[in-house]
């Protein structure tokens, strides 16, 4: 890198600040400062760090101009197309450039690091022994029915869990670890933090397998890409996507020596992916995962960059990897809303791969077997070139979904009341119990999604009606047991359970609502010879807990897994050849345009993890909705009638694919104060638009958001509405940067929105 010497600089700082800052550069300053190199400078009456993006403009120069403390590194930690980059992200997602740079390096650079004091040890508790009969359990536990859940929820762990999620999260007291620990059915001790778990997995040998002929054509396809091309493969569950990656990235990497990028929704969930990435192509992967530390990440970070590693595997933030030479981003499950952040910047990774892609003369690879409505339309428009993967692999076939009407005989005694638990049959009817009970006698494995956690998802009084609610939140709060509470998933407050009502004092509370906790329950009554493994947030502490019950699952160990949306994904286990879906409708009732999307991917997803294997498959799906065209699609396997349907649902008035859309959220603790901001910033909006002749935006409310409160922040939103992307950012950064908002009230932006929740 030749050595530019500048006098004054323009560094971009991760204030929230719509400009940049000049500073200068002593020219006996031991290292230069030279485009993308990292700054310290003062700020304020504080210290921050900078990225230099070249010499100031003279035009810009203000009266007195500080120094740059240090330039701490010899070279520029940002390319400049990492820095074509962020100014893009910046641009598109409305937040000052130094915000969308410190978003896109690794923490050790941006000063955000955590102190990281040399390896530290937990304390874990370990299940001491086992009770396999229910008979032993009634007996070991009548009397203590604390230590029973927590002896059981340690099994669904896996038969293991940090103390401090046991104390902390789950709110277990420790005199109920006590009483187990002494009595021998637990221990505890101390271990050392696992800080890489990829470090410790057995890497499986590679699967070599022939392309099928659908495979074969969409490698062949990719191969013959130009540069910043974007793929759409749309296949179906088990139609091998993940041999069609590899075989892409095994061109790149080994016969032209580029690099790549992989992104998976959540490496917790995919550890099977992972693994298969890592079979082939071994010391040339790094997996970027949540569970490094600081410092580990950033030596991946300089692995990567140092073109040590050529290929970085991970979640979202893996797209900003510093891979020199980048031949392709592959983005698995492209229509999973976790590739959106949800906080600043609200980047979506699938977008800004794509960009990423077109700056550094990448291809895109985008896999789904339900692509996202705005990919489908991309594909239909062609900007993306659509493969299709129609059938399953191997010889495999999709399963047989079954409708099962939840409204057709309603259980002789009715919805339950009072505290009694429902009847079982009231749960699961007969034609999903006999098929477990037939999938169990087979010694075959079976999967069930219920996607509400806890026991019940709200608590009624039955004389006057009241339903509890979070005091911060405007949510109910959900029963949970394991221990005994209220708790709001959102926010965390927990209460205990009055058994009296606050408002009218009635003893009647009525448990509202199936969570996963009371269908584990009802199952394990049912089946009491079947182990079952419980996998959603409460059962996962720390992320790792995933792997551990996936891979009890994978040794056969398990035979019913019942989880909530955490379980829908990649999973190829050839063993489960039952899927049974005790709830289709939670959610599909959402106040949200996606909400029929969401309802029927994750449908589908579910049931693509059933006969994956020569022993075929069966799906059931419990629903008071059979003929919505999320289920009804689903259940057809038809994604194309869904797309159709979906879309032209979305005319009018019109959502995202047919237009862009921006969601601006005001919040603030004060009711009043929020709900005039947002009645003001609208008149602003509305104002703007009539004198700018903006006719192409349009300005949708102001209304209260679905989730009025959140953590004691009233909350109400306007949307922007244009078919023209450009045109929203202007009307969007105009807004960003104008509008004032008092200190104590909070707006937000968030660009092509996943929710409007
Ligand atoms: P998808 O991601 O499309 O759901 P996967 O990539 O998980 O599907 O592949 C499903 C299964 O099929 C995997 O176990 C994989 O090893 C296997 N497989 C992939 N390609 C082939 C092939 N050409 N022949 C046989 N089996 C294959
Ligand atoms: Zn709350």
């Amino acid at each position: 890198m030749p050595r530019e010497t500048l006098g004054l600089v323009e560094v971009a700082l991760p204030v929230p600040l719509f400009q940049t800052f000049t500073y200068a550069l002593e020219p006996s300053a031991p290292n230069a400062a030279v485009t993308g190199s990292r700054v310290v400078v003062p700020f304020r009456n504080r210290t921050e760090i900078g990225i230099c993006l070249g010499p100031a403009s003279p035009r810009s120069l203000p009266g007195k101009v500080r120094t740059i403390t240090e330039v701490p590194d010899a070279g520029p930690v940002l390319s400049a197309d990492m820095i074509s980059l962020c100014r893009w992200m910046a641009d598109y997602y409305i937040v000052p450039v130094g915000i969308a740079m410190r978003s896109v390096l690794p923490a050790m650079l941006t000063g955000a690091a955590q102190p990281q004091p040399g390896r530290k040890t937990h304390r874990i508790v370990r299940l001491g022994h086992d009770l396999p009969t229910l008979l032993e359990r009634e007996k070991a536990f009548t009397r203590a029915p604390q230590q029973r859940a927590l002896f059981e929820l340690l099994e669904s762990l896996g038969g293991n869990s940090t103390l401090e999620h046991l104390l902390q999260q789950l709110a277990f007291s420790p005199s109920v670890l006590k009483g187990l620990e002494k009595r021998g059915l637990i221990v505890i001790e101390a271990e050392e933090i696992e800080r890489d778990p990829f470090a410790s997995r057995t890497i499986p040998a590679a699967t070599p397998h022939t392309p099928s002929d659908a495979q074969a054509a969409a490698i062949a396809t990719i191969a013959g890409a130009g540069r910043g091309d974007v793929f759409l493969l749309n296949g179906v569950t088990g139609s091998g996507k993940t041999l069609v990656y590899i075989e892409v990235l095994k061109r790149l990497v080994r016969e032209t020596g580029k690099a790549g990028i992989v992104l998976v929704p959540e490496i917790a969930l995919t550890p099977q992916t992972v693994d298969r990435f890592r079979a082939v192509f071994g010391d040339d992967i790094a997996v970027l995962h949540s569970a490094l530390s600081d410092g580990e990440r950033y030596d991946a970070w300089l692995a990567l960059s140092r073109g040590e590693k050529r290929i970085a595997v991970g979640a979202r933030s893996a797209v900003f990897a510093p891979l020199a030479n980048l031949g392709a981003i592959i983005v698995d499950e492209e229509h999973e809303t976790s590739y959106k952040q949800g906080e600043t910047p609200r980047y979506h990774a699938r977008e800004v791969a794509i960009v990423r892609a077109r700056l550094e003369g990448a291809i895109v690879v985008l896999g789904s077997a339900t692509p996202s409505l705005e990919s489908w339309a991309n594909a239909e428009s062609g900007k993306y070139t659509l493969l299709n993967l129609p059938e399953r692999v191997g010889g495999g076939r999709l399963p047989k979904i079954e409708i099962v009407d939840l409204r057709h005989r309603e259980s002789p005694t009715g919805p339950r009341e009072g505290a009694a638990p429902p009847a079982y049959s009231y749960v699961i009817r007969d034609e999903l119990d006999s098929a477990l009970a037939a999938t169990l006698a087979r010694g075959e494995q079976s999967i069930l999604l219920l996607n509400r956690r806890g026991y019940s998802s709200f608590v009624q009084c039955g004389d006057c009606g009241n339903v509890i609610v979070c005091p911060n939140c405007s949510i109910t709060l959900t029963h949970h047991r394991a221990p005994e509470r209220l708790l709001c998933h959102y926010c965390g407050h927990q209460e205990a359970l009055n058994p009296v009502c606050g408002r009218c004092g009635g003893r009647t509370l009525r448990q509202r609502g199936l969570g996963t906790q009371q269908v584990e329950r009802l199952i394990s009554d049912r089946f009491p010879g079947a182990t079952v493994a419980r996998m959603d947030v409460d059962t996962t502490s720390g992320k790792w807990a995933h792997a551990g019950i996936l891979d009890r699952v994978a040794s056969g160990e398990v035979d019913i897994l019942l989880g909530t949306q955490m379980i829908a994904k990649g999973l190829d286990f050839p063993n489960v050849t039952l899927v049974g879906v005790v709830d289709a409708d939670t959610g599909i009732n959402l106040p949200d345009f996606r909400a029929s999307e969401r309802c029927f991917q994750l449908l589908s997803q579910v049931a693509g993890r059933a006969g994956r294997g020569p022993k075929g498959g069966r799906v059931f799906i419990q629903t008071r909705v059979p003929n919505h065209h999320a289920v009804v699609c689903a259940v057809t396997h038809d994604y194309l009638r869904f797309v159709h349907e979906e879309a032209s649902g979305r005319v009018s008035p019109p959502y995202p694919p047919n237009i862009r859309l921006a969601n601006i959220v005001f919040s603030g603790m004060d009711a009043m104060a929020t709900d005039d901001l947002a009645v003001a910033a609208t008149a602003w909006l509305r104002e703007l638009l009539e004198t700018q002749r903006l006719d192409g935006v349009t300005v949708i409310g102001p209304a209260p958001c679905p989730i009025e409160r959140i953590k004691t922040r009233w909350r109400w939103h306007v949307l922007l509405k244009c078919a023209q992307a450009g045109e929203l950012t202007r009307v969007s950064r105009y807004f960003m940067e104008k509008f004032s908002v008092p200190p104590s009230l909070r707006v937000t932006l968030d660009r092509d929105p996943v929710a409007l929740l």
